[in-house]
């Protein structure tokens, strides 16, 4: 493509991106399409010959657009927004163009230079103290990260590096090794998934505080949790508090645990990734309170604020722990300025980085500081307006407290119903939420997304919600299936209760299939089913069954429950058979059965009365978020390590 083509596609694609966001509400919000589809629409090899653009423009509406669940759309309540605009996009376009790398100021001077301070702007705008923003002699800055869950890491890499660094002071001998095993981070049982990431990857060790009834973790309960593991041997170091949470925009109290964190020499990093929009907004800095006490503090313009991923701002007050936590500093990255003016590359954990400021800079100028509040404040107004609707219908209620742009709500009753109704309403499609779990209660999350959203899309998904729910209701005979009550649920496993559980999330690499067996352990599911499997011939002679069993456990990963459950189905007795219809699964390839560790066809022609049995196990205790992870084959047998948390788990006997 030359740049005579190029001019007429470029505005052609403009045309078609506009047309695309304006008319978006005509499009199914959540596409109907089965894990595997796109294999059936574009060739496995790529082209020998240059295809021409028009072919190639085709196929986004023909090959992408039907798979495609549309962010942007005013009926998209799943997760938290990621919304966009059309300065951010003109500034992505810009930037692409330059596609400089700037890691050093050296290496792009404009680029360094106006992200420190589109970064001292948004930091005002929220109001930061003075001392995260860059000044003359100064320690402070702010920089802009790739998500918040880098951030989130970059923080506790700091954190952990003064704390050894502080150890060290007192005891010389003492090895890195040595004390980094003994470091301690917290959160909240209501944390992000990528807090217990970043500890998973820096090795620490991670506690989970305990939050109030309003979901909210609090000081005393987190002082009292440091000084028992201190008492234990343990050195506490970094503090992660969540300001808006995924599972129900619950707020830490930042003001008691900026005290604890003062008082113990812990960093305490602010993670504020949705909520953090909303502080432009005055009347929501109340959530802000104790951020003095605070050492880093990031969120996603990415989400709220109309910048389009990706787009994370993150403060730090001492940049020197960064700097040391991360400096390598070779020759060849040295420029005449050096240790004059910032070098980015020394914030953040790889070399490279895009020119994102210049998206922010467009947004902020073109719609201004009143421009950006009245947007959060019109997602606060709509979201009001559904729980006002939800609140008419008894048949509803809300089991937490709206806070900003996301009502949670249920149908009273069992979780069952509740669940039931959630995956009625994605599967026709016309709306898209996720569910969660707070305290031990299912909910659906609906979260205003779109600054398109108008009161007629806001009740137009309000009546969707009623229909289906009449028809749950009606299809709902108590006793139909067995219930399982809460406190034998919470007997089985503590954790659950607390838990948050963001089914086919992105943010969390967990999946529920949303069976009440979901919250119990692996152990428990598959000693539960041996009891009662017996091998039946149809099974056997199913190769579509034999297939999927294959492939599930050819692939070697962590199994999602339905993954499990379709194993265990396909030799239960008497049901139809689930897996009809089923694509494999997504990384196994029929015609590749060579080259796998799995050889031959799984024949379970023996009816064996050991299959699957299953020793009665210790309990395990396990962290809220992480699920075992053993590669399975049918080889192994006994008891194998859970590479990720150490737990013993009990493997399938052949
Ligand atoms: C969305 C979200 C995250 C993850 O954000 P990424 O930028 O995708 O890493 C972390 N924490 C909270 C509270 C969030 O809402």
């Amino acid at each position: 493509m030359d740049a005579t083509e190029y001019r007429i596609r470029g505005k052609e694609l403009v045309d078609y991106i506009a047309d695309y966001l304006e008319d978006i509400r005509e499009r199914r919000v959540f596409p109907d399409k089965k894990p595997g589809f796109l294999r059936d629409l574009i060739p496995d090899s790529a082209p020998i010959e240059g295809e021409t653009w028009p072919r190639i423009f085709a196929d986004i509406e023909n090959v992408i657009m039907p798979g495609v669940t549309h962010w942007q759309s005013p009926h998209m309540h799943a997760y938290f927004p990621a919304l966009t605009s059309y300065p951010s996009m003109l500034g992505e376009m810009l930037s692409n163009a330059i596609n400089c790398v700037g890691f050093t100021w050296a290496s792009s001077p404009a680029a360094t230079e106006l992200e420190m301070i589109v970064m001292n702007w948004l930091g005002k705008m929220i109001g930061l103290p003075e001392n995260f923003l860059h000044r003359k002699n100064g320690s402070g800055g702010g920089v802009i990260q790739t998500t918040a869950s880098e951030a989130t890491l970059i923080s506790l890499l700091a954190g952990r590096w003064q704390a050894i660094k502080k150890y060290k002071e007192l005891y010389p001998d003492a090895e890195n090794g040595e004390i980094n095993s003994k470091l301690v981070a917290y959160c909240s049982d209501q944390a992000h998934s990528s807090v217990e990431k970043a500890a998973l990857i820096g090795l620490v060790h991670i506690r989970y505080i305990e939050c109030d009834e309003n979901l909210s973790m609090r000081g005393p309960e987190l002082l009292q949790t440091i000084k028992k593991d201190r008492e234990l041997g343990f050195i506490p170091f970094w503090v992660c508090a969540t300001l808006g949470t995924t599972g129900a925009c619950s707020f830490d109290n930042l003001d008691e645990i900026g005290d604890v964190c003062v008082e113990e020499f812990l960093w305490l990093h602010v993670d504020a990734a949705y909520a953090g929009s909303a502080f432009i907004c005055p009347e929501y800095r109340v959530w802000l309170k104790g951020v003095e006490k605070v050492d880093s503090i990031s969120f996603n313009p990415s989400k709220w604020l109309m910048v389009h991923f990706d787009c994370t701002a993150m403060w730090v007050k001492n940049s020197l722990a960064l700097h040391e936590a991360f400096n390598v500093d070779p020759v060849y990255l040295q420029h005449e300025y050096s240790g004059l003016a910032i070098d980015y590359m020394h914030w953040q954990i790889p070399l490279s980085k895009r020119f994102r400021a210049i998206k922010l800079w467009f947004v902020i100028r073109n719609y201004g500081i009143t421009g950006l509040q009245k947007h959060i404040r019109e997602g606060v107004r709509l979201a009001q307006k559904f729980e006002a609707l939800v609140q008419s219908d008894a048949r509803f209620e809300i089991p937490a407290k709206r806070h900003l742009g996301l009502v949670v709500f249920r149908l009273v009753g069992d979780n069952i119903i509740t669940e039931t109704l959630w995956k009625k309403i994605n599967s026709r499609g016309n709306i898209h939420c996720v569910p969660a779990i707070i305290k031990g209660k299912y909910i659906i999350r609906f979260t205003v997304t779109s600054p398109r959203t108008t009161n007629e899309d806001i009740v137009k998904d309000w009546q969707e919600i009623k229909t289906v729910a009449t028809e749950v209701l009606n299809e709902w005979t108590p006793g139909a299936r067995p219930r399982v009550p809460l406190a034998d649920t919470k007997n089985r496993n503590e954790n659950f209760g607390t838990s948050l559980l963001l089914s086919n999330s992105p943010m969390s690499p967990k999946i529920v299939n949303g069976s009440f067996a979901a919250i119990y352990d692996r152990d428990d599911v598959i000693a539960e089913y041996s009891k009662t499997i017996k091998l039946r011939q149809d099974a056997q002679n199913s190769p579509a069954m034999r297939r999927r069993i294959k492939g599930i456990l050819m692939s070697g990963k962590q199994f999602s429950l339905d993954s499990r459950l379709d194993l265990f189905h396909g030799i239960e007795a008497g049901t139809p058979s689930p897996s009809e219809g089923l694509p494999p699964l997504e990384d196994y390839n029929e015609s590749e059965d060579n080259g796998s560790t799995f050889s031959g066809e799984f024949e379970p022609n023996e009816p064996n009365d050991d299959f699957l049995q299953v020793p009665n196990a210790p309990k395990q205790k396990r962290s809220k978020s992480v699920d075992h992870q053993v590669p399975i084959s049918m080889q192994s047998e006994g008891y194998t390590t859970c590479k990720k948390c150490g737990h013993q788990i009990i493997t399938i006997q052949k």
